[in-house]
């Protein structure tokens, strides 16, 4: 796995403040896309020890409530083994953070991904230029659902293809 970039206290891309891992990497060529440097899975810098310790340095701290995943396309074939090791990593060393990932895929087709046992939320779908909302809290386009994945998965949701969409996705 490649990733560009890891920004820190991010208040942006989920509940409270973040680390966010940017990977290298994504098909899905969304119009107008910002990040368009970001899709050659070649790009950027390999994901090494240190970039790991970049990232649990910011999860030693009290305040950071968790980590997102976030790109490119954390699911982009060559990053999803890399990012589901990481995943599970972070949960077993930091069981009370969060993780939030960024998708362009939709949630109908990832749902069973062994990487989601360790998901809290997921933001799915492609951007779409034509529903895009400034106003929209943790997402770019209306099309797209901010959505609980533990709720979702959990055995008492009958049909976990209808997603519980996480509380504060209000569009
Ligand atoms: S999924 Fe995200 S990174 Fe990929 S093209 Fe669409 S907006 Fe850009």
């Amino acid at each position: 796995m490649r990733y560009h970039n890891i920004t820190k206290d991010d208040m942006l891309n989920g509940d409270g403040l973040r680390v966010v891992l940017w990977v290298a990497g994504c098909t899905h060529c969304c119009k107008e896309c910002q990040n368009p440097i970001t899709w050659d899975p070649d790009g950027g810098l390999p994901f090494d020890e240190a970039a790991k310790k970049e990232i649990f340095d910011q999860l030693d701290k009290d305040y950071i409530s968790g980590i997102t995943f976030s790109g490119g396309d954390p699911l982009h074939p060559a990053n999803r083994l890399a990012v589901r090791g990481l995943m599970a990593e972070i949960k077993e060393k930091y069981p009370k953070k969060t993780i939030w990932m960024y998708t362009g895929d939709s949630w109908e087709n990832i749902m069973y991904y062994p990487m989601m046992q360790y998901v809290d939320v997921v933001v799915d779908g492609e951007f779409h230029i034509e529903e895009r909302d400034v106003t929209l809290l943790w997402k770019g386009s209306k099309n797209q659902r901010v959505i609980d994945v533990r709720k979702t998965l959990a055995p008492e949701n009958t049909d976990p293809s209808v997603p519980v969409l996480h509380c504060r996705d209000y569009a």
